[in-house]
């Protein structure tokens, strides 16, 4: 295989994140080079495995104008392909069963509106008539934001790359980036399992795996590669197709429909955490958990059975984990790095870079352009947590720590 060996810029890391990064690129830089660099297939890592939530209102504001951005694009791409992506656009009820909880909501409802995103409350029966299956005694209240959404991931994924290669963009499965060519501070191309490439900038997308790269300049980045899991039950008529997905922050726990079944998360007391340079670099065929969740799901099950009383009894057809970039503060990690010339950074997505996927990619596209970011990436800086070691015990566990607590989907 010949690469070129001169271009714009390299992106390394075929997930949603590096398809998205070389889809804008393309678009708003005609007559310059994109090559995007993916050692095994794309989007075949977290991005495929993603339970796909594409949550849009937020308590973390700094999420909600990327996701509306990929919402934007996603039509864009369907026409412009004249496929569609079929967005399950069936809404997310926020049920409330504690005063912690209901404050939250009562937040979230009012972020709604700062963002003009529909919001509102509905009562216990309308929540009971959309979700068979929930038991909403304990609501104090439920919300509803009916334009959300879940997806098809690596659909979603592979339209960025498509439309990116329409537009010019090179796409190589099967090179691995192997290291860094840079000189003084200043990346200057990548080597490969098939030869050196010269680039302008660089982006290091490579998913959980990016500390490995970055560390080569002497950059720490802030996140750690956690597990996250998933369970699919077995078909049942509770189980509508089109009945709305459902946040249970009171159960930490998050649920959409599956084709006639329910998918369910639910925290781990304890997050299993991994060195990136522990994860393998396929993960195809990597075992997660022997148990297949088991253990996690019965010791925290009781708090989902709250609100889902057949989960003793129905039957759990399919498990799915996989690995996503922590952060402490469960903000994403994007940008430059501080006194390197020439890289730039897209990764630490903290389970939800399926629905902030369209932001970073602008954002990052255009940063490598060298115009001015649409987006505030101030809270994603590189150097927030000052000089961390991100193959360190003790930050991988802090990164863990932040999964544990996270209470909604
Ligand atoms: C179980 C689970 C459930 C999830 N649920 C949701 C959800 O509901 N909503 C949501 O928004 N997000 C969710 N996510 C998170 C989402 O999947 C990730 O945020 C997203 O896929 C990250 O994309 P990425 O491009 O950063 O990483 P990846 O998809 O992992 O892609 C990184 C790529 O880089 C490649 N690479 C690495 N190193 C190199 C190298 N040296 N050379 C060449 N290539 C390299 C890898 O092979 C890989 O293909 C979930 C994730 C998991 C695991």
């Amino acid at each position: 295989m010949n690469l070129m060996t001169h271009t714009d810029l390299v992106i390394v890391g075929g997930g949603i994140f590096g398809c998205a990064i070389a889809y804008y690129y393309s678009k708003n830089n005609p007559g310059k080079n994109v090559m995007l660099l993916e050692r095994n297939e794309l989007n075949n890592a977290a991005t495929s495995r993603a339970a796909a939530l594409m949550t849009m209102v937020r308590s973390k504001r700094s999420y909600i104008p990327l996701t509306i951005e990929t919402f934007k694009v996603a039509k864009e791409m369907e026409k412009e392909l004249g496929e569609s992506l079929d967005f399950k656009v069936v809404g997310m009820m926020h049920l409330a069963a504690s005063e912690g909880t209901l404050k939250d909501l009562e937040e979230l409802i009012s972020i709604a509106s700062e963002y003009d995103q529909e919001a509102y409350y509905i009562t216990k029966e309308d929540a009971q008539k959309r979700v068979p299956w929930l038991k909403v005694d304990e609501a104090l209240k439920i919300g509803f934001v009916p334009n959300e959404a879940y997806c098809d991931p690596y659909m979603l994924g592979t339209f960025f790359a498509r439309c990116a290669k329409l537009r010019g963009a090179e796409i190589r499965q099967g090179v691995e980036v192997i290291g860094l060519i840079h000189e003084n501070g200043t990346v200057k191309g990548v080597k490969t399992s098939h030869g050196e490439i010269i680039a302008e900038t660089v982006v290091d997308a490579a998913g959980v795996w990016a500390p490995i790269l970055a560390m080569e300049m002497g950059a720490g980045l802030p996140m750690a590669p956690v597990r996250s899991q998933y369970w699919i039950t077995e078909r049942s008529d509770i189980f509508p197709v089109d009945s709305p997905m459902v946040l249970m922050p009171d159960a930490q726990a998050y649920a959409r429909p599956e084709g006639g079944s329910l998918l369910f998360g639910i925290r781990e007391k304890k997050s299993l955490v991994a060195s990136p340079k522990d994860v393998p670099n396929d993960i195809t065929d990597f075992v997660f958990s022997k148990d297949e969740g088991m253990n996690d799901l019965l010791e925290n099950g009781e708090k989902l059975a709250r609100f889902f009383p057949e989960f003793y009894d129905i039957g759990i057809k399919y498990y799915v984990a996989g690995f996503s970039g922590y952060t402490p503060d469960s903000q994403l990690v994007l940008g430059a790095v501080p006194g390197i010339k020439g890289f730039l950074v897209a990764s630490g997505c903290c389970g939800a870079g399926i629905s902030v996927a369209g932001g970073v990619g602008l954002g990052i596209a255009e940063m490598a352009s060298g115009r001015s970011n649409p987006f505030d990436f101030s809270e994603f800086g590189i150097s927030r947590f000052g000089e961390i070691n991100p193959f360190e015990q003790d930050w991988l566990n802090r990164c863990a720590s932040a999964r544990s607590k996270k209470l909604s989907g």
